[in-house]
């Protein structure tokens, strides 16, 4: 494009990246800083099961606290992370974070319940990734069937032989796992029936329309039903409405996570919205 609209564009083009390049080296440079300067923080967001009303599972989510930028999205600044390596140390407070609170909480949530945390490509390149969880499990003293892990596609797929010895490790330690955002990536199915998988996440996409639009209710039906075929669970993103819980719920859908129940909330409203279960009254 640039190049076909001749010089002009192009120089315009390039001040642009420049202005790009600018922002993310002064992001790269503050991030450098959050982690002892403890501004990060794990907000929670809790999946609750059709069959029960309760929390069954429990999603770590990350936040950025920026002294006078404010909150800023994971979308923006875990990219930089990642590029910069940064990844690594910040996924290790992750994951030792998460693990700590779940043993923390180990009286009021029921046994079953597990603490997901986002796994990032970098990290799941990273061939000390399982020695790096066992010593998170070992530290915090976290019963391993209480972590799960999740992945994206395009983590995996990049290199599916490494993706599936990694996923097969973690599940030899006995750390479930889940295939996050399903759907808009290749969603090829081959890899499905190749990964230890326990879990699969419908993406929040298929979710949003669900009331009115009877193709993404034929595809969450279909994304269902195969899941269920090859014995995982299902999580679905985004919900939103009780209309788009019920058609789930009625699809045989087992967990619902989304705005319905809670947003992403810090550890202590947390604590005290599951003193509050159940979230939903079951027929
Ligand atoms: P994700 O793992 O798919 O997380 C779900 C995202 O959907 C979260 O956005 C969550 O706040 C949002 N969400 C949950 N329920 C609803 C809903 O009902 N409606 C809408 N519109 N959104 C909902 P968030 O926290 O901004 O995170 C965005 C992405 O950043 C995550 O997508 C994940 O890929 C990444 N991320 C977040 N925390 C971490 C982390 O600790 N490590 C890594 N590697 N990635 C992370
Ligand atoms: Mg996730
Ligand atoms: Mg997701
Ligand atoms: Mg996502």
């Amino acid at each position: 494009q640039a190049k076909r609209n001749g010089r002009q564009s192009y120089r315009h083009y390039s001040a642009e990246m420049n202005a790009q390049v600018t922002a993310r080296t002064m992001l790269r440079e503050s991030l450098m800083y959050a982690l002892e300067k403890e501004q990060f923080e794990l907000v929670f967001q809790p999946q609750v099961s059709t069959l029960d009303g309760r929390i069954h599972g429990i999603e770590a989510l990350l936040r950025w606290h920026h002294p006078t930028a404010g909150t800023v999205s994971p979308a923006v600044f875990i990219p930089v992370l990642e590029d910069s390596g940064l990844i690594v140390e910040v996924s290790l407070w992750i994951l030792r974070t998460a693990c700590a609170q779940r043993m923390a909480w180990a009286d009021i949530l029921d046994d079953s319940v597990t603490m997901a945390v986002n796994l990032s490509a970098r990290q799941f390149s990273d061939e000390l990734i399982c020695k790096h969880i066992q010593d998170v499990i070992s530290d915090t003293g976290i019963p391993a069937r209480w972590l799960e892990v999740e992945v994206t596609e395009s983590t995996v797929i990049e290199d599916i032989d490494k993706g599936r010895r990694i996923l097969e490790d973690l599940h030899k330690l006995g750390i479930r796992t889940a295939m996050d955002d399903f759907g808009t990536g290749y969603s090829a199915l081959a890899y499905l029936k190749q990964l230890p998988l326990d879990v699969l996440k419908i993406d929040r996409l298929f979710v949003a329309n669900l009331a009115n639009d009877t193709k993404d209710q034929a595809i969450a039906r279909a994304i269902i039903g195969l899941a269920h075929e090859l014995g995982m669970t299902l999580v679905a993103e985004g919900v939103e409405t009780h209309e788009q819980y019920g058609l789930l719920s009625s699809m045989g859908c087992e967990l619902i996570q989304g705005y319905l129940f809670s947003r992403p909330i810090p550890a202590i409203d947390f604590a005290k919205l599951a003193l509050g279960q159940p979230l939903m009254n079951v027929r």
